[in-house]
């Protein structure tokens, strides 16, 4: 019996009494540092391409994974400052002109507190099209009404003027699929954009193989994605985060080094 209501998610719909710890305390660069991981192990980058950065609330720098490092090696030690002219302010290493693809998205979008951009394998085959996969899972119900494609290929995004053009052509989106390029994620919480971004590479990936098979996807009502949706942002992605960061550090534990 599905019926016809809306259906609640969310933490308005159950909040657990008991949430497993994430077991560390992180600076702002260790978490950043974490993600960047984090992500690569997930599928989400190409070596060393793209950046993972964040603007805090009430801060005027980012905090950015630098050029030349692998996403797969960087360390909290590592993560620089950026203006949001794009300036090295603090830290070792350089950061590209690419990230002008992040600063004209964090002067725009007050929500856009974290920008997460880079080319994984299946958003790229889809991104070459361009074409943007259906809600092929419940999971994907976090990319309902938040997917754009940006079809205009400009090159490489190495100034404000073109970053400022590119976050034009992606509005209110929250995921971007770049033609020729790749992809964008944004959110307000660091959890939020990696368990998002996450999500769009694995929905890119089924929507693929959906196809392979010569089948699409069996819709999902849009009540249901909404429902989805609440759970997924306010009661999976915290979760999802802190697990991640359980199992990296128990793993990778060099990903907290602060000193050089
Ligand atoms: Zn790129």
């Amino acid at each position: 019996m599905t019926g016809s209501m809306e259906r609640v998610g969310g933490l308005a719909a159950w909040a657990p009494d008991r949430v497993p710890p994430r077991g560390v305390d992180l600076s702002p660069r260790q978490e950043l540092a974490c993600a960047v991981r984090h992500l690569d192990i997930a599928g989400f980058s190409e070596n060393m391409t793209g950046h993972v950065s964040w603007q805090r609330p009430g801060r005027d720098t980012l905090l950015v994974n630098p050029w030349g490092f692998w996403w797969r090696e960087v360390r909290a030690a590592d993560v620089i400052g950026v203006d949001l002219d794009g300036a090295v302010v603090a830290g070792s290493w350089d950061v590209t002109p690419a990230i002008h693809i992040h600063t004209e998205l964090h002067r725009r979008r007050p929500e856009a507190r974290v920008v997460v951009h880079s080319h994984p394998i299946h958003a790229s085959v889809l991104a070459a099209v361009p074409e943007l996969p259906e809600i092929v899972h419940q999971n994907s119900s976090i990319l309902a009404d938040e997917m754009t494609v940006v079809g205009d290929y400009d090159g490489e995004v190495d100034s404000p003027v073109l970053g400022a053009a590119l976050a034009e052509a992606i509005g209110d989106a929250t995921v971007a699929l770049l033609v020729s390029h790749g992809v964008i994620v944004t959110a307000p919480t660091m959890a939020e954009a990696v368990y998002k971004s996450v999500l769009f590479e694995r929905t890119c990936e089924m929507h693929l193989r959906l196809r392979s098979i010569g089948e699409g996807a069996t819709p999902i009502a849009p009540r249901f994605q909404s429902q989805l949706k609440a759970s997924l942002i306010e009661r999976a992605a915290p979760a999802y985060w802190d697990g991640a960061i359980r199992q990296l550090v128990a793993h990778e534990p060099d990903v907290l080094e602060e000193g050089s």
